[in-house]
């Protein structure tokens, strides 16, 4: 007989308990204070026509040129499993006339994404994003008020060191003149930039900015900014965007390097970085995105969001000390009738809204007490021979040992004093 040893695929991981339980408080704190900025939650397929993501990530870009999970279907279409949320977010606002709802029309999701990258601390090939998205808001405060949101998360999640670097891209209108300036510099540099660069240098130039290469990036510095270069339009837009965020209290650096390495941003751009993770120190990431939606056949609509890593997130998390949840009581039973009675307990506890986790009579009272105590539980109940005769229960505290007996009548506010550390008992 052959046994085949299943593992994951390369670059994705399974998710575990404890960590899970960070997860979750994530996901909640997340839930609760977008809803209080009044987003509300949109789930999209996690499989789109490929065409969607080309056209709104750009074909020039990391993530289309090289990352994208693409497959044909069964019927000869091109799918591909989503690398990021705003372009699915979009098609759905378009498809299902939303830009109908009262302005602003707001929305987060949460789920897997997915990008071919080399597998790395801080990059996998699948991971997780919470993001969001904004539409129909032109005005500046918007960014700023979703920079602020995310910081009002990261904070109650306890995060410290963390920047957020903020850019201006400019417009379609102001775009093509800085790309000439930016296309002259590259020129006399030519020789010196990568393969890559030189094929982004006559497609899309912007995207040298992104570019890992330390000659490339040394070459990038000298470059001409692009916030020199914002129409009007643009340049007030920008300098009302800091405001807000002096008046809102965030803390900002302007990085004139950062493009982000998404076509469809316009204007505003931004990152969270943190200085505890190292080289993949993006912990989230968004900006404005005026054109999208109207090329993608929408009415003119402007719009804004930014996307937090999962994975990145729950790193800095782990950092710290954390105590995943643990049973109130663990039901210890010494023969078939206490066993029967332990069930019983246990689902009478449940219902009162206790935490109760039961041996199911296995093993010795010692090795039962060894499980309680591995499974950290607050109490042990002890339920065997006597105790059934006399109608009671022990109940032992097990961190500091203190026990006594119980009636099994009137057990819950019994079982509550125990927990709630009340020496009478
Ligand atoms: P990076 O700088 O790591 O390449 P990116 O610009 O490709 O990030 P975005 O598309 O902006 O990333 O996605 C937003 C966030 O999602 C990132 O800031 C990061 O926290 C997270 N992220 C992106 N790609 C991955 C990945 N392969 N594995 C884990 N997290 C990722
Ligand atoms: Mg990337």
């Amino acid at each position: 007989m052959m046994s085949a040893k299943f593992r994951t695929i390369k670059g994705v991981q399974d998710i575990l308990p404890p960590r899970t339980c960070l997860w979750q408080r994530v996901e909640d704190a997340a839930k609760r204070i977008f809803s209080l900025y009044g987003f509300s939650e949109i789930r999209t397929p996690i499989i789109e026509f490929t065409e969607l993501f080309v056209r709104s990530i750009g074909e020039d870009t990391d993530i289309v040129e090289k990352e994208m999970y693409t497959f044909h279907d069964r019927a000869g279409r091109s799918i591909t499993l989503r690398p990021e949320g705003t372009a699915s977010v979009v098609r759905a606002f378009i498809q299902n006339n939303l830009y109908n709802l009262p302005a602003p029309q707001k929305f987060y999701y949460c789920g897997p994404m997915f990008r071919y990258e080399r597998p790395q601390k801080g990059r996998y090939r699948q991971f997780h994003q919470i993001g969001v998205e904004a539409f129909s808001i032109d005005d500046p405060y918007l960014e700023a008020e979703l920079i602020e949101m995310l910081w009002l998360l990261l904070e109650e999640l306890g995060m410290e060191n963390l920047n957020t670097e903020v850019n201006s891209i400019g417009c379609p209108e102001c775009r093509p003149d800085y790309k000439k300036k930016l296309l002259n510099y590259l020129e006399g540099n030519l020789g010196s930039l990568c393969a890559d660069c030189k094929r982004r240098y006559r497609h899309n130039p912007l995207r040298v900015f992104d570019c890992k290469f330390p000659n490339c990036k040394e070459i990038i510095t000298g470059a001409p900014k692009i916030t020199e270069f914002l129409c009007e339009n643009c340049g007030d837009h920008f300098k009302r965007f800091l405001s807000y965020l002096k008046k809102l209290d965030i803390p900002y650096s302007i990085n004139p390097s950062m493009v982000r390495g998404l076509d469809y941003y316009t204007r505003t751009v931004f990152e969270i970085t943190t200085t505890s993770l190292g080289a993949q120190n993006a912990v989230a990431a968004g900006g404005r995105y005026d054109t999208l939606v109207e090329e993608f056949g929408g009415p003119r609509t402007p719009a804004a969001g930014f996307a937090i890593g999962m994975e990145r997130l729950i790193t800095l998390l782990e950092e710290k000390p954390f105590e995943p949840p643990k049973p109130d009581v663990y039901i210890i039973s010494l023969g078939e009738d206490a066993t029967d009675v332990a069930y019983t307990i246990a689902s009478s506890l449940r219902r009162e809204g206790l935490q109760a986790e039961l041996s199911y009579g296995t093993g010795s009272l010692k090795s039962q007490l060894r499980r309680a105590d591995r499974f950290n539980a607050s109490l042990a109940l002890i339920i065997g021979e006597d105790e059934l005769k006399r109608g009671t229960l022990t109940c032992k505290r097990l961190s500091d040992g203190f026990q006594g007996e119980i009636k099994m009548t009137g057990l819950v506010s019994d079982i509550k004093r125990y927990l709630n550390h009340d020496q009478d008992t």
